[in-house]
């Protein structure tokens, strides 16, 4: 068990679908801690970089169309295993295949349109996280209900 922090961006398609305020709240409510947030819009050199790993495939010229196609909210959460933590709480790629209680399995019916974007391991969300995030972008403050959501051995 270890204090992490990722990287979410909420997708075009989510601010189309006035979904972001229902995908924030959800993070909240799980008990995550929000350290840092901003609107940004991604230059498509950026968009090859962040998915770097994808740019040789046939769906990569739409994906950095949609991607840089409008804004996109980025946003910091720290928790205990927050990496996997959130991408459990996003659901799998194929949102049509997510599971129901999730946010793609929830809210999305699509790979290419699936809402969110997730640090899929903690070496990516450290890469990531200093990608669209200046350390003064960044807050350091005590959440009040911690000891609500954790309990004595989990908050260190
Ligand atoms: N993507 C796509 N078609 C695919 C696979 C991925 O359009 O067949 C897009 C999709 O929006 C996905 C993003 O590329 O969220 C990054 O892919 P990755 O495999 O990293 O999935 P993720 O980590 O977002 O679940
Ligand atoms: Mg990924």
């Amino acid at each position: 068990m270890a204090m992490e922090r990722t990287l979410i961006l909420l997708k075009p398609d989510a601010f189309q679908r006035a979904l972001i305020g229902e995908i924030i709240s959800r993070f909240e409510r799980k008990g995550l801690k929000i350290v840092g947030m901003k609107m940004l819009h991604m230059a498509p050199a950026v968009s090859k970089e962040h998915y770097g790993h994808l740019t040789s495939k046939p769906f990569y010229p739409g994906l950095e169309k949609f991607i840089t196609s409008g804004p996109l909210l980025a946003f910091v959460l720290e928790g205990q295993e927050a990496v996997e933590v959130v991408r459990n709480v996003v659901g799998v790629t194929n949102s049509r295949k997510a599971t129901a209680g999730t946010i793609r399995g929830d809210f999305s019916m699509s790979t290419g349109r699936n809402t969110i974007h997730a640090s899929d391991s903690l070496d990516t969300a450290k890469k990531e996280i200093a990608r669209f995030f200046k350390k003064e972008e960044l807050f350091e403050y005590k959440l009040e209900l911690w000891d609500y959501i954790y309990a004595e051995d989990e908050k260190a």
